[in-house]
């Protein structure tokens, strides 16, 4: 296996197994809320919830291999409330002043204010835009599928400003001229939503670093959230082939373990084969983040086999269970539906095909 992992890492590993097992398996789903409270309490007790907060704030800033073992690790268990474990990060706020730092970071950061992002326009939008007026930018536009945006106190928006080219700014989502106009979940039982901007005023102030800056700081974003889902699909990948592993050893009608068929046994080779190489190149891509490398093009190449990956190890192992894994409530088919959406989210695989054939063929960059 390609871990390869200090004496830390390892205990880390061991700690998120224990996790896992103790407290996010035994969590009352009952009781969604407060399960999740509970989680919260937990995670923050076995020091995994400062994770991906930074030092200043009272985290510990862990490194991107940390961070990806830690949710490979919790992932391959399947269990819910995932989302619970690590705290709020800053994401694009990571490096702003005041007054931004003090009236939006903090109060992320301790969870008194909930953020989404605003990347994604709908398909017939104009694209969302800004234009300065004296101290203020006075936007218009539209967002879609803004993860959790109905919760959200204010968005990290990518918003067109006249000639500076894209910019990230903060709209608070209690400001005049925001409308929340739809709400809707995803296939993967997530929560969305739609905004539209009319003649929104927004501080210039909340511009998040200099205007026409906005795309690069917004994609090293998306970049660490790409290799995350990388890291997090690769432990679903584990959770599976354990279970098709037990399924495979467990004898069929004829008292004969099933996986003695050859052409069962070749496809469970099949998986077990992608499955390393994806692990692989999560490991090798955070490695490279740690040691300062610019990982945009193995974040995008990890999100993409990793997350097409697990939807083909998934796809396969109910075809080898059978009928039974297409019932409703059978993790396989929770599973299905789960990571059917990462083909998309955080970029869909064909459009980050074509950005890796880009960052070659037209930048001559990237070790891919
Ligand atoms: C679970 C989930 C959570 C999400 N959360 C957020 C969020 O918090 N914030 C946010 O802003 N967005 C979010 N999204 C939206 C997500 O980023 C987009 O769905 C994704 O980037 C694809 O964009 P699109 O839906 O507009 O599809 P399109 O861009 O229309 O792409 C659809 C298909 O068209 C083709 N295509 C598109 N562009 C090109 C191209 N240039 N060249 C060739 N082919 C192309 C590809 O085959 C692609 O798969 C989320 C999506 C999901 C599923």
């Amino acid at each position: 296996m390609p871990e390869s992992l200090t004496p830390e890492l390892e205990e880390l590993a061991a700690t998120c197994h224990r996790f896992a097992r103790g407290t996010l398996l035994m969590a009352d789903q009952g009781d969604a809320a407060a399960a999740r409270t509970a989680v919260r309490e937990a995670a923050k007790a076995a020091g995994l919830f400062g994770m991906t907060q930074p030092e200043e704030y009272g985290g510990s800033a862990a490194s991107q291999l940390a961070l990806c073992v830690a949710r490979e690790t919790l992932a391959s268990h399947n269990p819910p409330f995932m989302d619970a474990v690590f705290g709020p990060s800053p994401g694009v706020l990571g490096s702003v002043g005041e007054p931004l730092k003090s009236s939006h970071l903090q109060p992320l950061i301790d969870g008194s204010k909930r953020s989404s992002f605003g990347f994604t326009e709908p398909d017939d939008a104009t694209p969302t835009s800004g234009t300065v007026a004296g101290d203020v930018l006075v936007v218009n536009g539209q967002k879609s599928y803004v993860t959790g945006g109905a919760d959200a106190d204010f968005i990290n928006t990518l918003v067109h400003v006249g000639e500076r080219g894209p910019s990230m700014v903060v709209i608070d989502t209690d400001t005049s001229g925001v409308a929340l106009t739809q709400k809707f979940s995803s296939l993967d039982g997530s929560h969305h939503a739609a905004f539209s901007f009319t003649d929104v005023h927004v501080p210039l102030t909340n511009v998040i670093g200099e205007p026409g800056k906005g795309l690069p700081r917004a994609m090293r974003q998306i970049g660490d959230t790409r290799l995350l889902f990388a890291a997090q699909a690769s432990g679903y990948m584990m959770w599976v082939l354990d279970l098709l592993t037990e399924h495979l050893q467990a004898p069929d009608k004829s008292g004969a373990p099933r996986g003695e068929k050859d052409v069962v046994r070749w496809r469970y080779a099949d998986l077990r084969i992608k499955a390393y190489a994806a692990r692989s190149m999560v490991y090798r891509t955070a490695r490279l983040a740690d040691a300062g490398e610019n990982i945009v093009n193995e974040a995008m190449a990890s999100k993409v086999f990793t997350t097409e990956t697990v939807g083909e190890v998934v796809d396969t192992a109910i075809q080898l269970v059978g009928g039974a894994a297409l019932v409703e409530d059978h993790p396989l088919a929770d599973l299905y539906r789960k990571v059917r959406a990462w083909r998309l989210a955080e970029g869909a695989s064909d459009v980050l095909r074509l950005n890796v054939g880009r960052g070659k063929l037209e930048l001559g960059k990237g070790r891919i």
